[in-house]
């Protein structure tokens, strides 16, 4: 696990049950089972808190990044908003978060809502938000996103976002080279990979 580079807080609890050997192309095992409703997930918004905002054009560039590739997925404004920094609100929330010197890049969680049980992190029902935490940590030699080069700033948050879209990391790692959600390491691609539309067209 010392190469750890991206998570989702889920991926990570289930990483020892995703081990099924899968051919590449149109598989479902790369995408969670839960979904933003149909009647948001073409006009998603995205509120940047003031703990991230210095990374707003990164996160502009990840929005971007995954629209276009169906309809039915789409980011529609990114805007800056001091209250996702302390509160669930119906779209996506990104924040910026000490992680700590060895903790992620950044992490994802999309949540669920009842009344009985308020937000809850899950990734097998209907969304009501989503929060992205960038790891904030100001340690020179740490994991803050801060130390990472650009292309790969800009490739944690696209491939958070990725996460967001309902998008796990892959089960067989022989895909990693065609996609922006592997687990460990980086491609140094800014964009979705061939791996990522497929997951995307067979989603949504
Ligand atoms: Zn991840």
């Amino acid at each position: 696990m010392n190469k750890k580079i991206f998570s989702s807080i889920v991926p990570f609890v289930l990483a020892g049950t995703l081990g099924v050997s899968t051919a590449m192309g149109h598989t479902n095992t790369d995408i969670y089972s839960g979904n933003w409703p149909s009647s948001v997930s073409n006009n998603l918004d995205v509120a940047v808190g003031t703990s991230a905002q210095g990374y707003l054009l990164r996160i502009q560039n990840a929005a971007s990044a995954w629209n276009g590739i169906e309809p039915a997925l789409n980011f529609s404004s990114v805007y800056t908003s001091s209250s996702t920094d302390t509160s669930h609100v119906a779209r996506v929330n990104v924040r910026g978060a000490d992680l700590g010197v060895t903790g992620l890049y950044a992490d994802t969680s999309n949540y669920s809502y009842s009344i009985i049980w308020g937000y809850t992190a899950d990734w097998s029902a209907e969304w009501k938000d989503s929060i992205v935490r960038l790891n904030t940590n100001t340690n020179t030699t740490g994991n803050g996103l801060q130390n990472l080069s650009y292309t790969r700033i800009q490739e944690t948050v696209t491939h958070e976002f990725g996460h967001v879209s309902a998008l796990k990391h892959n089960s067989n790692t022989t895909e990693d080279s065609i996609s922006i959600m592997r687990q460990y390491g980086f491609n140094d691609k800014t964009t979705p990979l061939s791996h990522d539309v497929s997951m995307i067209q067979y989603k949504y």
